[in-house]
């Protein structure tokens, strides 16, 4: 596995680099994240800050405050939704799976906020439950 995992926008205007490992891969199952990306529910790859480097259009992104702690950073030529940033994690972002070019060290391996699933999506039920 390469050592580097690097992803973009649809339109490519905003494009990153990421240094592996990763901290974690989950299935976010939350009402915002459903809203926001227009899904049953959104992958996300944990990142820890240091190791993300926008590599092209990191001024392109701009951020929704969707609660008082979490941003959420969409391109602003194309519209995809694929950052999330939160007081609660400080030192890391989430970046969505999707959005990814090459392939990363982990597969999906929790659902968060299961509790709030959907009935009309498929589920993963090989994998834990856990985080609310
Ligand atoms: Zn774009
Ligand atoms: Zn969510």
């Amino acid at each position: 596995m390469n050592q580097l995992a690097k992803g973009s926008c649809l339109c490519k205007k905003v494009r990153f680099e990421i240094k592996l490992p990763t901290k974690w891969v989950a299935h976010c199952h939350c009402s915002m994240c459903r809203k926001f990306h227009g899904a049953g529910y959104v992958t996300w790859v944990g990142v820890e800050n240091k190791n993300i480097r926008f590599t092209k259009g990191a001024d392109l992104i701009t951020w929704y405050h969707s609660s008082k702690e979490a941003q959420r950073g969409s391109c602003s030529m194309c519209g995809s939704n694929f950052l999330f940033q939160s007081q609660q994690w400080p030192d890391e972002m989430h970046i969505t799976l999707a959005n990814f070019d090459t392939e990363l060290d982990k597969k999906p391996q929790a659902n968060a906020y299961f509790s709030t699933h959907v009935d009309w999506m498929p589920i993963d039920d090989e994998i834990k439950k856990i985080w609310k």
